[in-house]
């Protein structure tokens, strides 16, 4: 058996973090069993789907890397289809016309209500005993069993199951001839062949009335996995107040793809100890069994560390690509000379940078113009004394030829003994004058890529700039 599985979401939105995650995992579980992974937009409900979202989820999918085999399906195109399994299990007996009117249903849901019951159909078109009225469209119910349980052996979930007086007989076609959700997944999951039904443990309980509609046309019914939802650090459902929701704005924040996907497959799924896990190791180890049935807690420092992590390990000829449109944000575009200095200096700021934000900030050293404002360290570290150690600088920088890493380091080394400062002390004028603040990477290895004249430039428009006052 081919393994099929299938990401099913609704265009009315971002693509919800939580979602991608029940993609990845889709996807996983085929690409580790040779499998295929398809996508279906769920658009039926015309007044909360755009065409925004669904460009939302392609380019979402896109960039966590995930791709999907064969044509996406977009259910909306399917409705004609639906109707005619609607019609089919209404020639079989499955499933009736019902008349009820939208009183009589409100009367029901009173009474339900009254009695504290979940379900409210009162099925009293199953087996009519009043004539059918006239002129009056009738919706489909699907005839669902009237007694015993029901039991699904979900793959994520284990045994679930519900007793059956808990499942009413649902609408498959409302009067106006349009599907309703439930039939369009199921007839969807069956036409594509799913074999694997991989999505939100909120959608469990649709399952036990799919699972009736599979069997009222004989269909295969696919395995079930329901993977537990993602919530905020505070325990409750991952919402809008937890901040951002949508991946589009983890791209925005700086956040790797790599990371978000790393970050999003430990979140509920383990295996041993590993906490670094490639996109090959991933499908390689992915298996149903290990993802965990409780709701797993969106830590945002976890992700952070990730994200550091595959920043550091990023070829640094793709990190700056990467980077870019996050420098034209910030600085609007670098001149030839920076461009040159950042792809240099590259290397040791990825070290540092925990966001492609934040990596894009620190870039200032080689793509910002000087003079630089200093930081409120630098501020604080900027005193009198500091200043004039810059301006005793001046001269035995200007003598350093050729202008290499050692011969800074040398010169500095011997400027420091004869004034009977710490190298560390020395370094720190440079650094301000450099950087603006008071940490930054090696200052020799900023100074050997930045050159003479541009080091002395900025030595020099510190010691001038009348907004830097001493402390
Ligand atoms: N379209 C549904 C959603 O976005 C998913 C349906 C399913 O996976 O069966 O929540």
């Amino acid at each position: 058996m081919t393994i099929r599985t299938r990401f099913a979401p609704s265009p009315t939105g971002y693509l919800h973090i939580g979602s991608a995650r029940t993609a990845l995992f889709s996807w996983l579980f085929a690409r580790h069993h040779g499998g295929k992974a398809l996508l279906r937009i769920e658009d039926t409900d015309k007044a909360r789907s755009t065409q925004e979202a669904v460009d939302a989820i392609y380019h979402g999918l896109a960039w966590l890397g995930l791709d999907w085999d064969e044509e996406p399906v977009l259910q909306s195109s399917r409705a004609a289809r639906h109707q005619q399994v609607a019609l089919e299990l209404l020639e079989k007996g499955r499933a009736y016309k019902c008349y009820a009117t939208p009183e009589e249903l409100e009367e029901m849901r009173r009474t339900a209500q009254a009695e504290g019951r979940t379900t409210f159909y009162d099925r009293r078109w199953r087996e009519p005993q009043q004539a059918t009225p006239q002129g009056m469209p009738p919706v489909i119910r699907l005839k669902m069993p009237l007694e015993g349980e029901t039991v699904i052996e979900d793959a994520v979930q284990g045994r679930v199951t519900v007793a059956n007086t808990q499942l009413d007989d649902f609408v498959l076609l409302r009067s106006d001839g349009s599907p309703t959700y439930m039939l369009s997944v199921v007839v969807d999951d069956h036409d594509m062949g799913i074999t694997h039904i991989i999505r939100g443990d909120d959608h469990l309980n649709n399952a036990f009335r799919q699972y009736y509609l599979f069997q009222a046309m004989a269909w295969d019914i696919p395995v079930f996995a329901h993977i537990p939802l993602i919530h905020g650090a505070d325990g409750a459902k991952l919402s809008k107040r937890h901040g951002a929701l949508g991946v589009e704005s983890y791209h925005q924040m700086g956040f790797l793809p790599e990371a978000i996907c790393n970050y999003l497959l430990r979140l509920g799924w383990g295996h041993g100890d590993a906490e670094i896990i490639s996109r090959e190791q991933a499908i390689e180890w992915f298996s149903l069994e290990k993802i965990g049935k409780a709701a797993s807690r969106f830590d945002m420092a976890k992700l952070t560390a990730l994200n550091a992590h595959y920043i550091k390990e990023k070829p640094t000829q793709e990190l700056y690509a990467l980077l870019e449109p996050f420098l034209v944000e910030k600085y609007h575009g670098l001149s030839g000379e920076q461009e040159h200095w950042l792809r240099q200096g590259l290397p040791a700021l990825q070290e540092r940078a925990k966001t492609m934000r934040e990596l894009a900030d620190m870039a200032g050293i080689y793509a910002g113009m000087p003079p630089f404002a200093l930081t409120e360290k630098g501020k604080a570290a900027w005193t009198a004394e500091v200043k004039q150690q810059l301006t005793a600088l001046q001269q035995p920088l200007t003598q350093i030829s050729p202008w290499t890493k050692e011969t800074l380091e040398h010169t500095l080394k011997v400027f420091a003994d004869t004034h009977r400062l710490k190298l560390g002390a020395v370094m720190m004028p440079l650094r301000l004058a450099l950087t603006g603040d008071t940490a930054s990477p090696s200052v020799f290895e900023i100074m050997a890529i930045l050159g003479k004249a541009e080091t002395l430039f900025r030595v020099s428009t510190l010691l001038h700039d009348k907004n830097a006052a001493v402390q």
